[in-house]
């Protein structure tokens, strides 16, 4: 920093940008117009957290305007104090570059800060659909906000405002649900990651991110014969049914909530074409992108690809940088991931083009500034460091008391024969099922890891530990239902689904699916369908006990044969509720009412998809919004 300490020593006080009296507009054009074209692109480029960690000083020396912690990717040891420690040192790097341009730490902070062990982790936005209560979602948001600003990073990749169509989809859990108007209602949530505009630098607050634009929930493979559906496939919608499902959410979004980020989608629309007659990518969308977001619903955040998703577009690379940039994304993901072209290839090949006259100026001074303006906006040119005054609110009583407040006000009372819910706190319950003591089968996936996995540990209670606190009477468990079941007790079976992430479909197969382990082995299609042993469980359950109950733990409704349904009392949708296992306790036991109601239809069979409500030939298991109540 030679010029930038003289100038600002001759003139007695810091040059305009750094001035913080100075309107964010002044600072971020005084700051572009210091800026070489090298050190503007890359502002435009995010690495992730794994691809610097062995050697941080690439972030000074390319001039990286961001960094991520991709699912799964934490610092060596994962609690609150490493993560910061790990945001700072990289923050360090990019402060001792010639402008000392802070650096944007980003982080998929999607039912809470889940990355981080011991964090309050919330139920999956699908459980938050069922609730109908924007207010808590943006409850939820703040409190996610200071769990994730108190830990190092300014930036979520959150909140998925997808709507699910086919509940065929890997994603349908990060989905609020169906309607697009439930989705826009439950955007509510970025109030609480933001807070207005002004509130962004304050030590509980992060930037949010509405994603995937647009058309998420519901793209297929193929167009033909032996369609399937599939994460990152083609949205196949007439263009006002686009409008309707997909883009709806996004104008409250941004009108309503002033989101600070969009991520685009991995997947393409049939409407529109590349020139080579492909269903263009969401990526190089520009009339959707620039169009429509930028300029028709004045989105005046900053929009940031996808992981990698740039390399999905046909063409070299740079064929797809230029025709990103020039559609309208601002920052790119590009960590390596096992590949050999990333970050650093971006930058050099958007260099490249600027100076061939493939990008203009005028689109990267845009893309820039929007940066920047998040930059100034968070406070990191005051305080690019962590503060960390928060830190002891990371999984704190009073946050868990609002994930236990959301968990029972997401589990919606599908059956309710012979009244058998609520139980009375005196009865002797048996409790059985592969999810009734599993925290991380509760939790899902993006918690510790990427896809989520059965044998987490973290801290929080099981469904079953919640049942051993609220009942008075003799609590036995048996995963298996190999235990004699009690005379006059109640059965209570926990059945579901193991974590998992991203993309596949259940028809067809997977275009790739990964085991619930660490090693990322590709496997069979995960179905809607209960497991053999779960089935048995419940059949053996259901034969013995005074009455029984189903707790169905997904990410998404699984196939309830008829014959299956009929042995079965009480059957309830659980979700994914994350660490709070108490608040399905509270309305077994009638503490508090169930209230919650569908998100999504529930289907007779997985033929049925995709069935949404509003389908002429509408004849679902149950119907969307269906959900009884209990008296407390
Ligand atoms: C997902 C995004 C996520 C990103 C960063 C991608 O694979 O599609 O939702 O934000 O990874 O982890």
């Amino acid at each position: 920093g030679t010029e930038v300490t003289t100038a600002a020593t001759r003139s007695g006080h810091a040059l305009p940008y750094q001035n913080p009296r100075l309107s964010t507009k002044t600072r971020v054009a005084d700051l572009l117009a210091r800026m070489t074209l090298a050190e503007k692109v890359g502002q435009m480029a995010q690495a992730e957290r794994a691809d610097v960690a062995a050697d941080p000083s690439q972030i000074a020396t390319l001039g990286l305007g961001s960094v991520l912690s991709g699912g799964g990717s934490t610092p060596a040891e994962n609690t609150p104090e490493a993560w910061a420690d790990t945001v700072d040192a990289f923050q360090e790097q990019a402060l001792s570059t010639r402008l000392g341009i802070p650096l944007l730490y980003g982080v998929d902070s999607v039912h809470g800060h889940g990355n981080l062990n011991g964090a309050t982790v919330f139920p999956h936005n699908i459980g938050l659909g069922a609730t109908r209560d924007p207010e808590l979602a943006e409850r939820i948001g703040h409190i996610t906000a200071e769990e994730t600003r108190a830990s190092g990073p300014q930036w979520t990749f959150a909140p998925c405002i997808c709507v699910a169509r086919d509940d065929r989809w890997g994603r349908t859990y990060e989905s609020f649900g169906e309607d697009p108007k439930l989705a826009a209602r439950m955007a509510q949530m970025i109030e609480g990651f933001q807070g207005d505009r002004g509130d962004l630098d304050d030590p509980d607050r992060v930037l949010a991110t509405a994603k995937h634009f647009a058309g998420d929930g519901f793209t297929t493979f193929g167009t033909g014969e032996g369609d399937y559906t599939i994460d990152q496939g083609i949205t196949q919608a007439s263009r006002s049914e686009f409008g309707k499902l997909a883009l709806s959410p996004y104008v409250t979004a941004i009108k309503k909530h002033d989101v600070g980020s969009v991520m685009p989608s991995f997947s393409s629309v049939d409407w529109t074409e590349d020139g080579l007659g492909n269903p263009l990518k969401m990526h190089a969308h520009e009339e959707l992108v620039t169009g429509w977001l930028k300029e028709k619903q004045g989105f005046d955040g900053l929009v940031i690809s996808d992981w990698r998703a740039i390399h999905q577009i046909p063409g070299t690379y740079a064929e797809q940088v230029a025709i990103s940039v020039n559609a309208g994304v601002d920052m790119f993901m590009e960590p390596f991931s096992g590949d050999t072209v990333g970050y650093p290839q971006f930058i050099e090949t958007l260099i490249a083009a600027v100076e061939s006259g493939a990008v203009p100026m005028a689109r990267i001074d845009d893309a820039v500034s929007r940066i920047l303006t998040a930059k100034f906006d968070l406070g990191l040119f005051e305080k690019p460091f962590t503060d960390r005054r928060n830190i002891d609110e990371i999984g704190s009583a009073a946050h868990r008391r609002v994930a236990r407040e959301a968990v029972a006000k997401s589990q919606v009372l599908l059956k309710n024969g012979r009244h058998t819910l609520p139980l009375d706190g005196g009865d002797d319950v048996y409790v059985a099922g592969s999810k009734a003591d599993s925290i991380g089968d509760q939790a899902g996936g993006w918690t510790i890891t990427w896809q989520g996995n059965s044998t987490h540990q973290i801290p929080g209670d099981t469904i079953l530990d919640g049942i051993e606190s609220a009942a008075r009477g003799e609590v036995t468990h048996s995963p298996d239902a190999s235990a004699p079941v009690p005379a006059g007790a109640h059965g209570v079976v926990v059945v579901g689904e193991h974590p998992y992430a991203e993309g596949f479909g259940d028809v067809g197969g997977p275009r790739w699916g990964y085991d619930p382990g660490e090693g990322g082995v590709l496997r069979p299609a995960l179905t809607m369908h209960l497991s053999d042993a779960d089935t048995a469980a419940i059949q053996t359950v259901c034969a013995a006990a005074a009455t029984c109950t189903v707790l169905v733990v997904s990410g998404r409704p699984m196939i309830i044969p008829p014959e299956l349904l009929r042995q079965i009392d009480a059957l309830v949708a659980s979700w994914l509720p994350g660490t709070e296992g108490k608040g399905v306790a509270d309305v077994l036991f009638g503490k508090r009412a169930f209230t919650g109601k569908l998100p999504v239809t529930w289907p007779r069979s997985v033929d049925q998809e995709p069935i949404n409500i509003g389908d002429s030939d509408y004849d679902p298991l149950f119907a969307y919004g269906h959900g009884l109540k209990t008296r407390r």
